[in-house]
């Protein structure tokens, strides 16, 4: 069956589709957002009623999937390089919910902005070899004050000033921080006595009722899991206003196979029910919001053959540092984790040091996570049955004695890595599912070395006497790990970028300045696919904002065609 109703197909409902729906419905166009997964979250006729089936059940979402997918019925494939054949591995890699809101639903959400230098890195910093390291088409201060619309969207709780490494800012944070946990309160002191500089996190969380939502209560289900209360704000909020307009539909378990084309322009969308029943939509643009992995498998699933697409994805090297105290934290108390420091983030001397030892001209660490670990059953899979498990689970060294830090260690671009079509594998409608291929690259492991053994020393002087430390992607060849499974292979960080970048030139991009597809310019791509780089900090603050600039100009962009 073919319809067309709406003037602006939107894929995705996530953080970027939700957006974008909140945008162009104000601004008085109509949408409908395909989502693939199931609605959990919003009545969409009712959308000041929030559902109500969160839980603190982490059988829930870790073993069973609850807000998809499930990797048994849509897999994706990995390998780490076209020598290992078409695949190592079938199954999770790197998944992000499939449901309405995508993974802002059970995300804990840090939400920091970039700082001023994230946009130019080429530039200040040069180039690296095998890095396809490039500037953004757009600087900080274009990208501020949208920023500053996010953050009043969303609904951030932080404290301006606190991070003498920030960027500068417009506006306060439209809320205070919420309480702090325990530990972030040990290692933010310890931190301190080291000369480092540790700041409540600003995070997308309410600290006080906001928004028609009421604050946080710390029930420690944050990572991983929906909000029983609604007290996260992305991207509930924006698509609770999309809704409201009345021009919003939107449309769950409705799964975009192919974006039509004709004549270099997108004409709508082919998308399957969850009967199995394949249905057209046309409308006049549509917006890509698909998230970092699926955006550039459904490009080419629609037959666009720019060269870049699906290449230089990007995902944050994760180095944990965690130490055991002999005294309790209650890690499993809060919003997972209420502290950061950005020191490693700032190519100080030490730094350009330990480049130069290792032959590379820069290394750049992370925004640095104080975080505590572990839910229940996480901890009770680790330990042997019998009287010992009943000691350990009471003693609970994963959940209320460990402390200490997760980096999101900057991960450069490479064209080598990529996202492109599996084969062979098919996800359960039929459609080829996407294959990930991916190394570090040097410059990962060299800032996670040294970076890493700075946040040792902190971990050390908050109390701990046993330090481990573990690395995401824990096996390459040069962190000589001992396993060797697939699996360790993979970046479990959920940080995704860089795989439809933007930029000037066709010929290096995937998309113009604007977001929009080279190849289609009424298509536009709304989420982390146009990093041109990923920098330390989570993703999802920055495509938000990007959206709201994109999608602006597109708006003005379309006016201008029709005039
Ligand atoms: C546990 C966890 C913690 C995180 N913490 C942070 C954090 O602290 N800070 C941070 O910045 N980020 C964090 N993230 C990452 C954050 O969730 C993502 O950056 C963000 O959700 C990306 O938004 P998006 O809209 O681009 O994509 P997504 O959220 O992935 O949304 C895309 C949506 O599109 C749907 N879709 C895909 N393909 C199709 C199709 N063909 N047809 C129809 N629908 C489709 C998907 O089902 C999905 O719902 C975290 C993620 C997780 C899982
Ligand atoms: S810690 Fe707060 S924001 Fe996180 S799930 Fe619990 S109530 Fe919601």
């Amino acid at each position: 069956m073919t319809t067309r109703d709406f003037h602006t197909i939107i894929i995705g409902s996530g953080p970027g589709g939700s957006t974008v729906a909140d945008e162009l419905t104000q601004a008085g166009r109509s949408v409908v957002i395909f989502e693939r997964g199931h609605n959990h979250l919003i009545d969409p006729a009712h959308p000041d009623d929030l559902m109500q089936v969160f839980s603190n059940d982490e059988l829930k979402y870790t073993e069973r999937h609850f807000l998809g997918p499930d990797p048994w019925l849509e897999p994706r494939t990995f390998r780490q390089s076209e020598a290992d054949g078409d695949r190592l591995h079938v199954g999770e890699v790197n998944n992000l919910p499939a449901t309405v809101g995508g993974g802002g639903v059970h995300a804990d959400g840090k939400l920091p902005r970039f700082r001023e230098d994230d946009f130019r890195v080429l530039s200040e910093l040069g180039p690296i070899d095998g890095a396809t390291v490039a500037d953004w088409p757009l600087t900080y201060d274009d990208l501020e004050p949208h920023y500053a619309t996010a953050e009043r969207l969303v609904g951030v709780a932080g404290l301006a000033g606190a991070n003498p490494f920030a960027p500068w800012r417009s506006s306060p944070y439209p809320m205070p921080p919420g309480p702090p946990m325990y530990a972030g309160l040990v290692t933010s002191e310890a931190a301190g006595r080291l000369g480092y500089h540790p700041y409540p996190a600003p995070t997308g969380v309410n600290s006080v009722p906001y928004d028609g939502r009421p604050a946080c209560n710390n029930c420690g289900f944050c990572a991983n899991f929906g909000c029983p209360i609604h007290a996260k704000g992305d991207p509930v909020a924006m698509l609770r206003r999309a809704l409201r307009t009345g021009r919003a539909e939107l449309r769950a378990d409705a799964f975009v196979s192919r974006i039509l084309v004709q004549g270099g322009r997108a004409t709508g969308v082919e998308w399957i029910d969850r009967d199995g029943q394949t249905h057209q939509e046309l409308s006049d643009d549509v917006v890509v919001a698909a998230g970092a992995m699926e955006t550039p498998r459904l490009l080419l699933l629609s037959g666009f053959t720019n060269e870049n697409i699906g290449r230089n994805i990007m995902f944050h090297m994760q180095t944990y540092v965690l130490g055991e105290v002999p005294f309790r934290v209650h890690g499993h108390i809060g919003r997972s984790v209420t502290h950061a420091h950005d020191d490693h983030i700032i190519v100080d001397d030490p730094a350009r040091k330990a480049a130069q030892a290792a032959g590379l001209p820069w290394i750049k660490g992370g925004f640095v996570e104080h975080a505590s670990p572990a839910h229940v059953i996480a901890e009770a899979k680790l330990y042997p049955w019998g009287h010992e498990h009943r000691r350990l689970m009471r003693d609970s060294p994963m959940r209320d004695r460990l402390l200490g830090f997760c980096m999101q260690g900057e991960d450069l671009p490479q064209a080598t890595n990529r996202v492109d079509l599996d084969p062979s594998v098919r996800d359960v409608r039929g459609v080829p599912v996407a294959r990930t291929t991916y190394k570090v690259h040097r410059h990962e492991i060299v800032a996670s070395q040294h970076h890493g053994a700075r946040l040792r020393s902190i971990v050390q002087e908050a109390g701990a006497d046993r330090i481990f430390l573990a690395t995401s992607p824990m096996a390459t060849d040069e962190l000589g790990t001992v396993v060797h499974s697939p699996i360790s292979m993979l970046p479990i960080s959920r940080h995704v970028a860089g795989t439809a970048r933007m930029g000037r030139d066709p010929k290096t991009s995937v998309c113009d300045e604007w977001g929009r597809l080279w190849e289609a310019s009424n298509v536009l791509v709304a989420d982390s696919s146009l990093f041109p780089t990923i920098s330390g900090y989570g993703p999802t603050l920055t495509l938000v904002a990007l959206a709201i600039r994109n999608v602006r100009a597109f708006l003005g962009r379309q006016a201008e065609v029709k005039r």
